[in-house]
C-alpha cells in the first residue's frame, strides 16, 4: 500500500501550444488578433497600485453589474469566474451530482470529459450527425445533466436556438449548460431563454470576442437560484478568485460596445473571405459561425498539412481522434496573417501536385 494509490488521478486537458517565438503565425488557440478595447489599456495604465494591498471585491460587483446591464439581466442572474474554464468546472461540481450520466456530443470541447473524470461524474457521449450537427433526440433520455457548446468547438457549427430550447424543455430535472464561448461571431444566444427555463445556464467568455484571453474572465448567466448555488460552491473554494485589476479591465471592455461590435465584425469578414479562399484550394469544412474554420483537404492528409505548416511557423490545431483526424482547426487571424497562410497553402499544394 502506498500513498499513490489514493491520489486522484486524471488525464489532464492539453491546451494549444503558446510558442515563445514571436514570428510564429499563431492560429492554434482561437485568440482574437485585435487588442482589447482601448479603455482596457487606459484602466491598466491608470491603475492605483496601492489598492493591491487590499483583497479584491469578493462579489465582483462592478463587473457583475456591467454584464447584467449588457445582457439585460439582474445582477443576481450573473456569476463571474476566472475564464469560462473556471466557470464550467464550478458548474460541473455544483450541478452534476445525480450519479446518472451527463450527456455531451462525441466531438466537442475536450475539457468536458476531463472535468467529468476529475469529479467522477459518469458521462455518455452522443454522436453528432454526419454534418457535425446536434441530434436533439439524443438528449431526450434520462441523464444527470447536459452540456452543449453553441457554436460547437472544434467544428464551428451552430444550431438554431430552437434546437437547444427543445432540449432544455425536455429536461426539466437536469441542468442544461450552453457553452457560448464563440457565440458573438454569429451564433444565436440562449440568453433570451433564461427567464423561461430555471434549468438553463449560459456560459460566455472574454477570451475570444473581447480579446482578453490573458486576463481570464468568464461568466455564467441563469436563474437566480442556479447562480446562488454556484456562488455557494465558489465561496466554499476560494472567495477571491478574481483580482482587482482584472475586475476593472473587464468593466472597461463591457463599456465599449462599439469597439466590441467593430472587432467581431472584422473577424467575421476575414472568416468569410478565408472560407472562399480555402474552398478554392480544395478544402471542405462545415459552415463556421466562430473565429475558426474546421477544414479538411479533399486529397492531402491533415497530418501532412499540420506538419508543413508548423515547419513554416504557422501553428494550427490537429487532433488524432476518430472522425476528425483529417481536419485542421484554423483560427482567424488578421487579414495579413490569413493571406500569408493562404499563399503558403497555395504554393505547397501546387508544388506537391508537380512532384507526384
Ligand atoms: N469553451 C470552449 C468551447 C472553448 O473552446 C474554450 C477555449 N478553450 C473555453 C470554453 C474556455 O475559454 P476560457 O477559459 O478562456 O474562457
Amino acid at each position: 500500500m502506498s500513498w499513490e494509490e489514493n491520489v486522484r488521478k486524471v488525464v489532464p486537458y492539453v491546451a494549444g501550444e503558446q510558442p515563445k517565438d514571436p514570428t510564429v503565425i499563431k492560429l492554434n488557440t482561437n485568440e482574437n488578433p485585435y487588442p482589447p478595447a482601448p479603455g482596457v489599456a487606459e484602466v491598466i495604465r491608470r491603475f492605483d497600485y496601492d489598492s493591491l494591498r487590499k483583497y479584491p471585491d469578493q462579489d465582483v460587483s462592478a463587473l457583475v453589474s456591467a454584464l447584467a446591464g449588457h445582457h439585460g439581466l439582474d445582477r443576481e442572474q450573473v456569476f463571474v469566474g476566472v475564464g469560462s474554464d473556471d466557470v464550467l468546472a464550478m458548474s460541473f461540481l455544483t450541478f452534476f451530482n445525480s450519479g446518472k450520466p451527463i450527456l455531451f456530443p462525441d466531438i466537442t470541447y475536450s475539457f468536458y470529459d476531463v472535468w467529468a473524470d476529475l469529479y467522477r461524474i459518469p458521462y455518455e457521449d452522443q454522436p453528432l450527425d454526419e454534418n457535425f450537427c446536434v441530434r436533439e433526440e439524443d438528449y431526450f433520455k434520462e441523464n444527470g445533466g447536459i452540456i452543449l457548446a453553441n457554436p460547437n468547438a472544434p467544428t464551428g457549427v451552430a444550431s438554431e436556438r430552437s434546437v437547444y430550447e427543445k432540449i432544455i424543455r425536455e429536461n426539466p430535472d437536469s441542468v442544461v449548460i450552453i457553452d457560448e464561448a464563440y457565440v458573438d461571431f454569429g451564433g444565436e444566444s440562449c440568453v433570451p431563454l433564461i427567464e423561461k427555463y430555471d434549468n438553463l445556464l449560459v456560459v460566455q467568455t472574454f477570451s475570444k470576442s473581447r480579446s482578453m484571453a490573458g486576463m481570464r474572465i468568464g461568466y455564467a448567466m441563469g436563474n437566480r437560484k442556479l447562480i446562488r448555488y454556484l456562488n455557494d460552491i465558489k465561496f466554499s473554494f476560494n472567495s477571491y478568485t478574481m483580482n482587482t485589476v482584472t475586475i476593472a479591465a473587464g468593466v472597461a471592455s463591457v463599456e465599449d460596445e462599439a469597439y466590441f461590435a467593430e472587432t467581431t465584425a472584422r473577424v467575421v469578414a476575414t472568416r468569410e473571405r478565408t472560407k472562399r479562399e480555402l474552398a478554392k484550394l480544395g478544402f471542405v469544412f462545415p459552415d463556421s459561425k466562430t473565429n475558426f474554420i474546421f477544414a479538411a483537404h479533399k486529397t492531402v492528409p491533415a497530418q501532412e498539412l499540420f506538419d508543413v505548416l508548423r515547419e513554416n511557423k504557422i501553428y494550427v490545431r490537429h487532433w488524432n481522434k476518430p472522425r476528425i483526424e483529417n481536419y485542421l482547426r484554423i483560427s482567424i487571424g488578421t487579414d495579413e496573417e490569413m493571406d500569408k497562410v493562404l499563399t503558403f497553402l497555395e504554393e505547397y499544394l501546387t508544388n506537391r501536385k508537380c512532384i507526384k
